[in-house]
């Protein structure tokens, strides 16, 4: 058994419903268990144009599932949620990223983790540590620390936490 963080982002057609949803998808999948998530927290989008703000949320996991797999099925909560991939960054109903797979690192075509650039994003480090404020990344860095030097305002939270 693995635990696996996974990040939870939406700003199309009903955000808070897209992330409450896959919470429910997430604790789901088989050879699965889930363990917890954040609130949800608004976060400006950072992506190219004007785009509506984004909801945003971690949650916990275990699997047994092996870490590409377990993105595939990742992949596929997406898509069920009409994910499309236009643009780099652009608009989307759902993003899952995997934030950490148990205490691995990866680097494959397909899958880095840890997720390359979660430690600089507020809307990533804040409900992950909200979630699992010992958290240490395979690295030795900790979460704790990588939030305190992550520019930027404190995001607002919109719910608590879901518990599916
Ligand atoms: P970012 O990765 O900067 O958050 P994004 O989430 O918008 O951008 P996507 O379009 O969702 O990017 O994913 C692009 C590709 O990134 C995916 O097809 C996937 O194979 C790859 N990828 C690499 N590492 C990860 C990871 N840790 N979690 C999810 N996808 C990953
Ligand atoms: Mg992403
Ligand atoms: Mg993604």
């Amino acid at each position: 058994m693995k635990v696996s963080y996974v990040a939870l982002g939406s700003n199309l057609d009903h955000p808070q419903r897209q992330v409450t949803t896959a919470l429910k998808e997430l604790s789901a999948l088989p050879g699965t268990k889930f363990l917890g998530s954040s609130s949800c927290y608004r976060s400006e989008a950072v992506g190219p144009g004007d785009q509506p703000d984004y909801v945003n949320a971690v949650a916990a996991l275990t699997t047994e599932v092996p870490a590409l797999q377990w993105l595939r099925m990742l992949k596929s909560i997406e898509a069920a949620h009409g994910r499309l991939r236009r643009e780099r960054w652009g608009p989307r109903t759902l993003d899952l990223d995997i934030l950490l797979y148990a205490d691995q690192s990866i680097t494959h075509e397909l899958l880095q983790v840890p997720h390359p650039r979660m430690g600089q994003r507020r809307f990533v480090l804040q409900p992950l540590y909200e979630l699992a404020p010992d958290l240490t990344l395979p690295c030795g860095t900790s979460v704790a620390s990588l939030l305190a030097r992550c520019p930027g305002p404190e995001l607002q939270k919109i719910c608590g936490p879901t518990l599916p």
